[in-house]
């Protein structure tokens, strides 16, 4: 038997249900990334960021 791939968001063990992932937030994340780069246009890198936005999205959680 091969060792299963760790979560590829938190190298955490995946459990079978999220597989690869370790839990739906790490899923949800992933997904997340997914769909920025989906949406991302390449032709953006022509202009070079100068600064960090402020108002870069930060991961959110509510269950805090
Ligand atoms: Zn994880």
């Amino acid at each position: 038997m091969t060792k299963p791939a760790p979560c590829p968001i938190c190298d955490a063990a995946p459990q079978a249900a999220y597989r690869p992932f370790c839990s739906k937030r790490c899923a949800d994340v992933d997904l997340g990334r997914w769909l920025k780069g989906a949406y991302a246009v390449p032709a953006v890198e022509a202009e070079p960021p100068e600064d960090v936005s402020p108002a870069q999205p930060a991961e959110q959680d509510f269950s805090n």
